[in-house]
Formats: structure tokens, sequence, C-alpha cells
């Protein structure tokens, strides 16, 4: 008879200082009687360096080198798929932890590179024409999870002397309902013993969740774009259905004041281009109204399709009519390029594969 193998006790997991940011690593470090500058040693090590390994790190002593190596440990996700577009768009597909899929893209520009990142696998806001939000919510994305597209991005694409200069958090996901670990992220983003980018050149985009938005402002410096889509509530309401939440006399309010401190700073509007839905003059013109004496700019996004929308995209002369009606107004109106298109599209079009998970629950909006 074949003898039963003795019970094995599972290992204690180690702590993953990859979903730290530096104010967390200090109260760690302290926990262990070590210095604050620690955390700015490891973060350099990891972010700036790429090193994940604590017997690398040898400006820490031998001693903590070890101790750090048996009790804690630093993971992120990891790439399973590259793919290249032919205008140069890059789209990572990462591997997540129970096997999730999420994507992230970066869109090389003359002089700057901006990469696309996802805050959670799916989404359950379910805007009307998102490929995202009709998979439903998955589950939030960690802050090792965030923060780790970031520094795949960086690990790739050093060696191919491409910048990094610009961070959308335009992926899928609606950031602010995975907010502590979205604004973490953003933390590291902007530090400069991390990644060292400026405040104006890291964005989040919401569907507008007004006491986040808030929050976010006291909390953050980074730049704010919200996804409007349309001039007027009952529209709004179909397209954005959080907007029945918090509508447009809420969410305007809060834009209104939200770099009322910095006169220079605009909120940034994102406008999907719907044909026939939200793309005539008259939209236009309930735009001029709403956004009037607002420090604003307008981004038109032409509809990027996906299998099973009944949406189409609004033929190009259209946006160009939109878009003067616009400028006329002297709003400042740029139209979103399209990139990426041959993988199926580029930034905060992203599908993911979490089809096999599909589940839609209420979103937790009242944080
Ligand atoms: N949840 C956040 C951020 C992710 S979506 C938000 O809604 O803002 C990023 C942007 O892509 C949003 O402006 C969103 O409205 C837009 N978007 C989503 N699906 C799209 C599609 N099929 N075509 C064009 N833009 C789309
Ligand atoms: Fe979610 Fe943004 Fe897609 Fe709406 S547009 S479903 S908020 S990811």
């Amino acid at each position: 008879m074949a003898e039963s193998s003795p019970q094995k006790k599972p290992l204690p997991s180690k702590h993953n200082l990859g979903d730290a940011d530096y104010n967390q690593l200090v109260s760690f470090f302290a926990s262990i009687g070590e210095n604050r500058f620690r955390a700015q040693q490891l973060l350099q090590w990891v972010h700036q360096r790429g090193i994940t390994n604590f017997t690398s790190m040898t400006d820490f002593p031998k001693k903590l080198r070890e101790r750090l190596s048996q009790e804690a440990e630093i993971v992120f996700p990891e790439i399973v798929m590259t793919k290249t577009s032919k205008d140069g768009t890059l789209k990572w597909l990462i591997r997540l932890s129970h096997g999730d899929i999420i994507e992230t893209v970066y869109i090389p520009e003359p002089k700057r590179g901006t990469l696309c990142v996802s805050s959670q696998v799916g989404c359950s806001l379910n805007c009307s024409f998102c490929a995202t939000g009709k998979q439903g919510f998955n589950r939030n994305l960690t802050m090792a999870e965030i923060i780790g597209q970031v520094w795949l991005a960086s690990r790739e694409l050093e060696p191919q002397n491409l910048p990094l200069t610009n961070v959308v958090m335009m992926g899928m996901g609606e950031p602010l309902l995975n907010f502590d670990p979205a604004v973490s992220a953003m933390s590291l983003m902007l530090s400069d013993y991390a990644y060292g980018l400026s405040k104006y050149r890291v964005t989040l985009s919401t569907s507008g969740l007004v006491p986040q938005m808030k929050k976010l402002g006291q909390l953050s410096p980074v730049a704010l774009a919200v996804s409007l889509h349309a001039p007027n509530d009952s529209l709004r309401n179909v397209l954005v259905p959080i907007n029945a939440h918090y509508p447009l006399n809420e969410l305007m309010a809060v834009c209104r004041d939200y770099f009322k401190d910095e006169p220079r700073r605009k909120v940034m509007f994102e406008y999907v281009m719907l044909d026939g839905i939200n793309d005539q003059p008259e939209h236009a013109k309930g735009l001029i109204k709403l956004l009037k004496g607002m420090k604003a700019k307008v981004n038109l996004i032409p509809f990027n399709p996906f299998i099973g929308t009944a949406y189409q995209t609004s033929p190009k002369k259209v946006i160009e009519d939109f878009q003067n009606i616009l400028v006329n107004a002297n709003i400042i109106t740029t139209v979103r390029k399209t990139r990426g298109e041959d993988e199926g599209g580029a930034c905060g079009q992203l599908v993911g594969k979490v089809t096999d998970k599909i589940r839609r629950v209420k979103p937790d909006v009242k944080q």
C-alpha cells in the first residue's frame, strides 16, 4: 500500500513590496527598524534600474538583503504577448494572478511616448459604446498590477530607446472605482525615486464619479480627463449610465472647481463621436453652452467599433464640422488620431480577454 505523504504546511506568503508606494515603504522599513531612506533606495532599484532581486541591491547591508529575501518579494505581472501595429503602436497582453489578462498600450509619437494603463479587469459601469463595459466587471487591479504595467513597459522600451513621457489611465476599467491603488500607482509615476513624470503628463480619465473626483483633487496633482460624450442628461443617461447617479449639473460643478488653484490648467473632456447619435451641430452647440466660462479642452474620439455594437463611427466630415463649431466658440478642440487599428484598437478601446468570467456587479459608487 502506498504510504500517504505527510500534509505539507502552506508557506507563509511573502510581503510583495512591489505593492507599496513611497509612504507605505517608509512604514515598512520603520517596522523592521530601518531608516526611511531605504524606501527611496528600494524604489530606485526597482523602478529606475528594473531590479527586483534583493540580493542585487548592493547599497543595502548584507543582513538586510538576506532578511528581505526571506520575508519579502517584488512581483509584477508578466507579458504573455506583444502585438506591434504598422504605425508603431505596441500592445502587450499581460497576465495577472489567477490567469486574468489585461491590455496595456504604448503609443509612440515624435519626441514622446504615451502608455495607456488599465486599472480593472473589465468595468461595471457599462457605457453603451465601450467594449470593456460590455464584458462586465471581474476585479480590481492591485497597486503592483497597475504600476507593474509601467514597470514592464519601461523594461521593454528602454532597450529600444523609446521614450515613456506620458501615462493615461484610459485602459480597461474605471480608475476611480479602484481609488487607493490607482492613486498610489500614480504617486510612483510622479515620484523622482521612480518614474519622475510631470504631473501634466499623467492623466486620470473618469466617467464622472463626483465624490471620488473631489477626493482625487485633494490627494493627487495629476491631469484630469472626463468622459462626457453628451451635452445633456437624457442622452448621457443612455451613453454613460452612471450619469443617472451624478447628473451633468453636479459633474460640471466639480469640473469648474477642479483646478481653481492653478488657473492655467484645464480639464479635458472626452467626447466619442457616434454616427447620428451625439455628433450633430445641435450637440456641438449644447456642448458650448455646457462649457461656457470653463477652463476646458475637448478631445473628440472617433468611435472604435467592436463586434456586437450597433454604433458606427461618425464620418470624417461630420467630426471636422463638429470640431469647427467648437473651435469657433474658442474651445480648444482636438481629434484623437486612431492608432493601433490593425491590432484591435488602441487606448480606451481595449477588449481584454475576460469573457470567461463575465460578472456584472452593482457599482459601489458611493465611496
Ligand atoms: N473608465 C474611464 C477610463 C477608461 S475608458 C473612462 O470612462 O473615462 C477611456 C476612454 O475611452 C473613455 O473616454 C471612454 O469613453 C473611451 N472609449 C471607450 N470605448 C470606446 C470606443 N469603443 N471607441 C472610442 N472610445 C471609447
Ligand atoms: Fe467603464 Fe470607462 Fe468603459 Fe464606461 S467607458 S464602461 S467607465 S471603461
